[in-house]
């Protein structure tokens, strides 16, 4: 199951309810990893950027009727 950045039509593998999804928006690995790349370059003052910026965060996928995390986009 792929997933991408906007709420999408799943059937909920744990409830087994046809809906959309709820997204969250967290740091993943990436967003870790694109921060300490920052710090290697001595690029201090935009650490803080990659955890501001929506395209370097994980948007996580929630079941709307349950709440049970579904998977995050890459
Ligand atoms: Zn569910």
């Amino acid at each position: 199951m792929q997933f991408g950045s906007e709420p999408q039509h799943v059937i909920c593998p744990h409830c087994r309810v046809h809906g959309r999804t709820t997204i969250e928006t967290g740091a993943n690995t990436t967003t870790h990893l694109f921060a300490l790349l920052l710090c290697i370059f001595g690029l201090w003052c935009c650490v803080p950027c990659p955890y501001c910026m929506d395209s370097c965060m994980a948007k996580k996928h929630y079941c709307s009727n349950c709440k049970m995390y579904l998977g995050e986009n890459e």
